[in-house]
């Protein structure tokens, strides 16, 4: 995969190197190059053309359409962060207003400055897109300084989007004084309002991590605060609807405008519970994946990511990733929908997840939550990381949830309880290499989560080899209180654990330790809901275990 990654950005700078103008363009000129673009080959998977102009300006774009209804009604965003270069996206939301102008390819400006007031331009391309691809715009900005903030915007034709900052990461040597991260999953449009958003725009973060969950196929009657646009997804264009309705919120476009974003994905971006080639209903896999691959190709119309799915596979998309923040962390994010085993002992009625007593079948060595390719592709450099902190970023809980009954220990069989062999090779990884100051941060359960890893969970003669935090849901309903009141009473390695609210936590990370603090928030079932401080818990460099700060 990291071959993939080099052609990717081979294939951007050769591309740039053959069309970079560096005495400006003329409209002429302009011309030929649209016509080289249009016919520019697709080496990259869902590449989108793209050309480094300078002198550009705002007039030329502005020879484009003239649009009736704002087309840049779903906002910027960014993502995807290295040292020289982020993901700047957009899209083209097309009104019947401007249908016209729909079936036509269409080019859109991309500026970047490096100052608020957008007085001082560091560069610009052209790029082109059309209807295949939902008019979404990936510009790869590259050429940029590391560690630095910078702002950039869209112009098409008559109109300008809002303007978003992003961010670069530190060179991969630099020494960094921190790392802010605002941890974040589960954004259920229907159970609540992005009150959590709104409050993550307005703080100082490095970047934006999202866990999964960021759209729901689902509704729940008994929540629900504001409805979903249409029924359950299952064709590219139900996809569309569904992330364009989402990007419509103003607190997330606040987010995403305000921030890079770092994401991976959970299972409701496809369908509920969902592993590798199976769904709940068992539908054949053959169809099943059809529906999965118009599911990952809507995601990627609508996120800063850098791949899209795979054009000889387009049920495939890779979204796992590893960045570096200068000398002081190194950062995986993983999959672990894609290519996971099938559930452990299902209900044959009725796929997905469950809890389950006495499954031998979990102990079967060849079951994996990352699929082998993945965790041979993460052991490694997680062995041979250098760096001080090592934060796995994935979309679930790790600890263990199981809870005693007479019949044995329970299980939840969705989560990584449903995969305790790969849990074991995971932490057995950290503890062969005597890895200190691993932090794996988490999603997708609703709750918060402040808990200590240990190869054998729960077992005080098992050494705690990592720690974890799981954030709790944007705005996703949580379990009941009286269950995980018996969860946390059969889990001490779990040391805090609540499920009545929702929010983000902010997790500062220094060379000397880490602060995770959980901001929160009762259901915001009001838009005019205010977060606050549930609780606070601290890492130490080279101290196992989490503290109450
Ligand atoms: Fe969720
Ligand atoms: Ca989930």
């Amino acid at each position: 995969m990291a071959r993939r990654w080099m052609e990717a950005r081979m294939s951007d700078a050769d591309f740039l190197n053959t069309t970079n103008n560096p005495h400006g363009l003329t409209r002429r000129d302009w011309g030929r190059r649209a016509l080289a673009l249009a016919l520019a080959s697709w080496s990259l998977p869902m590449a989108q053309a793209q050309m480094s102009v300078q002198g550009a300006s705002s007039a030329d774009a502005a020879k484009g359409p003239r649009w009736q209804t704002d087309p840049f009604g779903l906002g910027v965003a960014s993502g995807q962060p290295l040292p020289d270069s982020v993901v700047l996206w957009t899209r083209l939301l097309i009104a019947e207003a401007d249908a016209a102008h729909k079936a036509q390819p269409q080019t859109v400006l991309c500026e970047v400055f490096a100052d608020e007031a957008l007085r001082q331009p560091v560069r610009q391309w052209w790029v082109q897109t059309d209807a295949s691809r939902a008019h979404s715009v990936h510009v790869i900005a590259s050429g940029l300084q590391a560690g630095r903030s910078y702002w950039y915007r869209f112009v098409s034709g008559s109109a300008t989007s809002p303007v978003g900052r992003t961010r670069t990461c530190p060179g991969d040597n630099d020494k960094v004084a921190q790392l802010r991260i605002a941890q974040t999953s589960c954004q259920h449009f229907e159970q609540g309002y992005y009150v959590a958003h709104r409050e993550i725009a307005k703080r100082d973060v490095d970047f934006v991590l999202f866990l999964g969950d960021y759209i729901y196929e689902s509704s729940n009657p008994r929540y629900m605060v504001r409805k979903h646009i249409g029924g359950v997804p299952q064709t590219l264009d139900e996809y569309r609807q569904r992330h364009a309705q989402y990007k419509g919120d103003a607190d997330l476009q606040a987010c995403h405008a305000a921030h890079p974003w770092v994401m991976t994905w959970d299972d409701h971006e496809v369908v509920n519970d969902y592993a590798n080639d199976q769904d709940m209903k068992y539908t054949d896999p053959q169809v099943f994946l059809r529906r999965r691959a118009a599911a990952y190709r809507a995601y990627f119309e609508h996120m800063p990511v850098r791949l899209g799915p795979d054009p000889a596979q387009p049920h495939q998309m890779r979204i796992h990733d590893q960045m570096r923040w200068g000398q002081l962390a190194d950062i995986w994010t993983l999959d672990c929908r894609q290519y996971r085993s099938h559930h452990a002992c299902p209900d044959p009625n009725r796929g997905g997840g469950r809890v389950v007593v006495g499954c031998t079948e979990l102990r079967d060595a060849e079951r994996s939550m990352l699929g082998s390719a993945q965790e041979q592709w993460l052991y490694p450099s997680l062995a041979q990381s250098t760096r001080r902190w090592k934060l796995v970023a994935q979309s679930t809980q790790m600890s263990s949830s199981g809870i005693a009954t007479p019949q044995g220990r329970s299980s939840f069989t969705d989560g990584w309880d449903g995969y305790p062999v790969a849990r074991e090779r995971f932490l057995n990884t950290i503890a062969q290499a005597q890895l200190k100051d691993v932090l794996v941060l988490g999603g997708d359960v609703h709750m918060n989560v402040a808990a200590n890893l240990r190869v054998r969970p729960n077992d005080d003669k098992s050494p705690i080899v990592a720690s974890e935090i799981v954030t709790t849901s944007i705005s996703s309903r949580g379990m009941s209180e009286t269950l995980l009141a018996h969860i946390r009473d059969n889990n001490p390695d779990i040391v805090h654990a609540r499920s009545d609210e929702r929010g983000y936590t902010f997790v500062q990370v220094q060379p000397s330790g880490v602060l995770a603090q959980m901001r929160t928030t009762p259901h915001p079932a009001m838009e005019g809901s205010r977060l606050q401080t549930q609780a606070q818990w601290a890492l130490a460099s080279g101290v196992p275990g989490l503290v109450k700060a």
